[in-house]
Order: C-alpha cells, then structure tokens, then sequence
C-alpha cells in the first residue's frame, strides 16, 4: 500500500498516518520529521533548511526529493508506505511520479484531509497554551504566527496538488474536522473501496457525505474530486441531456394550455384553422345547391309579388 496524506499543517495528517502506519504494516515518511531530524543532527541539508524551516517557508523542492527518493529504497519501506507532507509542491508530484515509474511502483490513493483554516489557528493556539502551562518545549514553528505563514505556503503551493491528483484519479477527500477516530473509519472505509473496485459505487455515498460534510463546515470548497465528486461530476454531465428535452415537453404543455408564446401562436393557428374549415363547409354547401332551381326560383317569387301587387293597386 502505497499513499499520501495531503492537508494543511495541524489537519492530522502525522496522527493518521500513524494508524495507517499500524493497520497496514507500512512506514511512515514525513519530510517534516526528516529535515528537524537533519537540523537536530546539524548535517548540510539540516544547516539549509534550518532557517527556511523556522520561518514557515518551504525547503527547496530537490532536497526533499533526495530525501524521500532514499528513503523509498530502504528495505522497511518495501511493504508501502504512506507519505506525509511530501509532496508539497507540483514540482515534487511530479518528480514523485517519475521516481516511483522508474522503481515500477504505483501509488494506491491520495487522500486529503480537509479542514477549516479559523478552526486550525484555534487548535494550535490551544495546543502550545497546553505545552507551555505543562512547562514543555514547543516548536519554533507551532506558533500561531508561523502557521499563519505555513497555511500560506500550503494555499499557494501545495492545494493545486488537490488538482494533480483528481486529474489522475487518485483523490479521495475527508472531512478533517471529524473526530480523529471518525477520520481514520472514513479513511479505511475509502482505501476497502478502492481496492474492491465492485464494493466502490456502495462506498461513495458516505465518501460523499463526508466530503459535503467538510465542505459545510466553511472548508475550501475547491475542486476536491474525490471519488463522491466524480459521482456527481457524472450527474451533471447527464444533466444537460435531460434539460435539453425540458423545453419541448414543456412548450407542448404550454401549446395544450393555451399559455406561454408557443402557446399563444397554437391558439391563433387553431383559431384560423376553424375558420378555414367553416369557409370550406359553407363552400361546398353552396356548391352542392342546385343552380337551376335556386335561380329559376328567384325570379318567378318576384313575379308572384309583383302580380299580388299589382292585384292589390
Ligand atoms: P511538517 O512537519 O510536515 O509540517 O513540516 C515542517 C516544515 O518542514 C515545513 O514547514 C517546511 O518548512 C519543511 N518541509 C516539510 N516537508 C516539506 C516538503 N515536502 N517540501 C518543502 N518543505 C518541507
């Protein structure tokens, strides 16, 4: 099994990632774990991305590369693995796409964990308020002013990846405002889906909701197109057909009622329609009456009146 988290900082990605660490017996790579692990030990690429680290920016796209591309080679990471903050950028994608083509791997699922930014900055402020009352170290950039840079970083440079990878098919989205143990169901429930390609079209209605879900509670709604998206992507895409019919069927109606323009003009053609069939009726009465009689009696009732007239003076 072999995935990406993809979320902001503080969606739960490091808490999930253990789990699915534990369920599906694959190794955790976190860039961020790496490079503080490479700045504790003070090695070049730890001198390098000290500073960019601590300010909340992004370290250089080929360092993390190098790092995870090692880090894929090693024996444990032959099970899977799942990767957390890697990619950040496009340019990481798609320089993952090209190691993992030529190790002849594939990546099962990408999943985003969407949350809403307010409530981030909340949960961070009340995290580093808990560290500091126990007396515990926090780190440089768990403030709620660096986040407010990482979040920055995360909008400009990592959510186009939600794009990359619902291009590809690969994405499914979770509502990370759920409870974590909601989170992890929701997560296990799509990698089932996903692997039993039959058990899929049942999966997407709560892979559905969640997305809704997420969206609702003030999440970005970009283009998260997840496998509940693509669904209703489909819809829309049966829509038009069927709205194309719409107008006809109701412009009978309308001629049927007597309403609406196409309405109107049925009623003025069937007006005229009645009377041209008058017309012809009375037409052909007419000329079914005999000439002869209708003529000769004419003149000889003038003559009678005349005569009686005549008569009478
Ligand atoms: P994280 O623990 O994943 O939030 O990462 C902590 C910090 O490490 C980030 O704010 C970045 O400065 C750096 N970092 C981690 N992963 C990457 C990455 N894939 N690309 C660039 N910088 C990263």
């Amino acid at each position: 099994m072999r995935l990406i988290l993809l979320g902001p900082p503080g969606s739960g990605k490091g808490t999930q990632a253990k789990r699915l660490v534990e369920r599906y017996s694959i190794v955790q790579l976190s860039t961020g774990d790496m490079l503080r692990a490479a700045v504790a030990a003070q090695t070049p690429i730890g001198l390098k991305a000290k500073d960019i680290m601590a300010a909340g920016g992004l370290v250089p796209d080929e360092i993390v590369v190098g790092i995870i591309s090692d880090r894929i080679d090693q024996p444990d990471a032959k099970n899977g693995f799942v990767l957390d903050g890697f990619p950040r950028t496009v340019r990481q994608a798609e320089e993952l796409d090209e190691l993992l083509r030529q190790k002849r791997m594939t990546l099962d699922a990408v999943i985003e964990l969407r949350v809403n930014e307010s409530a981030l900055l909340q949960r961070v402020e009340t995290r580093v308020a808990q560290m500091r009352a126990r007396g515990e170290e926090v780190r440089a950039d768990d403030t709620p002013e660096v986040l407010t840079n990482r979040l920055a970083s995360y909008r400009a440079q990592t959510e186009p990846l939600i794009h990359y990878y619902s291009d590809r098919r690969k994405l499914s989205t979770v509502d990370g405002m759920m409870s974590i143990d909601e989170v992890t169901r929701e997560i296990e429930r799509m990698l089932a889906a996903s692997a039993a390609p039959g058990k899929a079209a049942k999966k997407a209605g709560p892979a559905r909701r969640s997305a809704k879900k997420a969206a609702g509670k003030g999440a970005k709604a970009k283009a998260g197109a997840n496998k509940a998206a693509k669904n209703v992507a489909k819809k829309a895409a049966r829509k038009p057909a069927k709205a194309a019919k719409r107008p006809a069927k109701s412009a009978k109606k309308a001629a049927k009622r007597g309403t609406g323009a196409a309405g109107k003009a049925a009623a003025v053609a069937k007006r005229a329609a009645k009377r041209r069939r008058k017309a012809a009726k009375k037409a052909s009465r007419a000329a079914r009456r005999p000439v002869s009689r209708s003529a000769a009696k004419g003149p000889r009732k003038l003559a009678k009146k005349l005569a009686k007239k005549r008569a009478k003076a």
